[in-house]
């Protein structure tokens, strides 16, 4: 195991301890008070290393940290962002496993009774990392690399360039957020007061990812009035929600749902459907890459919604749709300059980007539509928000060098 980040291992493995879970239930920011003593720590820790101006920001509770130029000439200020909390899944005393030197084909014993293992034949991942030192699970928890990974990597790039002065880098900003696995973490990020030119959220999968396209996100509720009368005298009277839900849910194209999707394709994905004969209701998720095509889905579920009141009766169907986020090309095609320098990064460090589009959403797609550029890059983990979660350290060590290597870049960037 190289040394060249020495503490990085040790922060990682006391951060992945630190209960942060968040929940969607809250209605606080953080979402639980359990992140507000993490971020607390983790402040004592910017102060230690030698960050300026540290604050948690009142409103969004981000942790924001600075550290000063030392160049003689104005660069862009570069952000570096992750989040602190945990997906939903246990995350009591968490328990993480170093597996040193791992061969690359061996089953990894994740619990004592042996009941979970991460076995090569099911997880194929775990060929990569022949000869590397992999962090586990013990079994009953999930990890937490998402996003303690970034938040390692983010400090420790910190601490590195505090304690080597010689090289030369502009100013950095650094904000550390709560509840991103709940969707709400970057609502009230606070652009100005970051202060970043440009910036990448330090969150996410294997080496190489590099990530600045996102579905575009609407969300979906649906309700179903019907008309419950004794089923005897029901002719020509009842209007059974539950008939009318399945109608709704066949109108939708068959073809466009998750597990018959990939790609580029989008969907409508129904996440639930409860009710009784009076009524119903259903929530669905509606994703597609492009704005006009989420559009094209929004328009369809109007026809959907239309067609069922003239044949059910007014208001029998009532909708509520709501846009939650978009495809952060739509901001970042004017900014590709923020992408090139990440491409340039990982290509020095012989490290292959690997930039297909992310079938979900990042932080960055909300923060890159504040008007701060704010693509994603890896922070290695591997079957992150449950129990088979794992991540090596050496992709964690190569998320640093990225952020090294692209601070060393933006300094050819001198502003005019
Ligand atoms: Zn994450």
């Amino acid at each position: 195991m190289t040394t060249k980040y020495e503490k990085l291992l040790p922060r990682f493995l006391g951060y992945v301890k630190e209960n942060t879970r968040s929940d969607e239930d809250s209605t606080t920011v953080p979402s639980t008070s359990r992140q507000t003593v993490f971020l607390k720590k983790l402040e004592d820790e910017l102060v230690n290393i030698g960050l300026e101006n540290i604050r948690i920001h009142p409103v969004n509770s981000y942790l924001i940290a600075e550290l000063p130029s030392n160049l003689d000439y104005d660069v862009p200020v570069l952000g570096l962002i992750s989040h602190v909390d945990t997906a939903d899944f246990n995350s009591e005393n968490i328990q993480p496993k170093v597996v040193e030197n791992y061969d690359g084909k061996s089953v990894i014993d994740l619990d004592d009774k042996g009941e979970f293992k991460l076995d090569p034949k099911e997880f194929s991942s775990l060929k990569k990392y022949a000869g590397q030192t992999l962090i586990t699970t013990s079994g009953d928890t999930l990890l937490g690399s998402d996003d303690k990974s970034g938040v390692t990597e983010i400090i420790t790039a910190m601490e590195y360039l505090v304690a080597h002065p010689e090289i030369k880098h502009g100013k950095i900003v650094i904000g550390l957020g709560p509840d991103e696995e709940i969707g709400t973490g970057a609502d009230k990020f606070d652009v100005a007061d970051f202060g970043a030119d440009f910036a990448y959220t330090v969150d996410g999968g294997p080496v190489g990812q590099l990530e600045y396209e996102t579905f575009s996100a609407a969300a979906l509720k649906v309700k179903i009035n019907g008309k419950d009368v004794h089923p005897g005298s029901a002719k020509g009277i009842m209007i059974n929600a539950l008939g009318v839900a399945n109608d709704f849910q066949n109108a939708l194209p068959d073809e466009e749902i998750p597990e018959k999707t990939a790609g580029r394709q989008g969907f409508y994905h129904l996440l639930s459907l409860n009710g009784t004969v009076d009524s119903a209701k259903m929530s669905y998720i509606i994703r597609d890459f492009e704005r006009e095509g989420l559009n094209d889905r929004k328009a369809k579920v109007e026809e959907i919604v239309d067609q069922l009141n003239q044949k059910y009766g007014a208001n029998t169907v009532e909708i509520d749709m709501k846009d939650q986020y978009y495809n952060m090309i739509d901001v970042i095609k004017d900014h590709m300059d923020v992408v090139k320098i990440a491409e340039q990064a990982m290509k020095n460090l012989n490290i292959e980007p690997d930039e297909a589009p992310v079938r979900g959403g990042t932080d960055g797609s909300k923060i890159s539509f504040m008007g701060l550029p704010t693509p994603n890059l890896f922070a290695g983990g591997e079957n992150m928000h449950g129990r088979y979660e794992y991540v090596a350290v050496e992709s964690m060590e190569a998320a640093v060098d990225v952020i090294l290597e692209i601070v060393k870049l933006n300094n050819e960037r001198k502003n005019n």
